[in-house]
């Protein structure tokens, strides 16, 4: 039964992977971190829709939280699934130069979170690097 177990892992970690919205909060939070409100004003979609989605991506160990006083900030739990989205466009037939680049989120115009308002510095949350670091 190890091999059901196998398939049954995968095809319910693509599953959850399986929504452009998703991937969208995903390509968003980057090699960063990103709350709620921050996806809300960069993505332009009702917070609720926002939550859900990001419900489901923490539940199925996507996305992992951190709390700093009332906010909640989101991020990769293992940025191989970026590696993952980037291979799933390449199979899908996208050309390498058009693959989306993993980074800290931008900044967006009129967003009040501790991020955009200059309270985090953008830098200070990349949290995960590509390159592994030097010693
Ligand atoms: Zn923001």
């Amino acid at each position: 039964m190890k091999n059901y177990n196998f398939e049954r892992k995968a095809s319910d970690l693509l599953a959850l992977l399986g929504n452009p919205f998703r991937i969208q909060i995903i390509l968003t939070i980057g090699e960063g971190e990103a709350c709620v409100c921050h996806l809300e004003t960069a993505l332009n979609k009702r917070q609720a829709y926002i939550s859900q989605h990001l419900m489901a991506l923490r539940d199925g160990g996507i996305l992992e939280t951190r709390r700093e006083g009332k906010y909640i900030f989101y991020r990769l739990s293992n940025p191989k699934v970026f590696e993952l989205i980037r291979a799933a466009g390449l199979l899908a037939g996208v050309q390498e130069k058009d693959l989306p680049m993993l980074q800290i989120p931008l900044q967006v115009n009129k967003c009040v979170c501790p991020h955009c308002e200059g309270e985090i510095p953008m830098f200070e949350k990349k949290l995960h690097s590509v390159v592994p670091e030097n010693e």
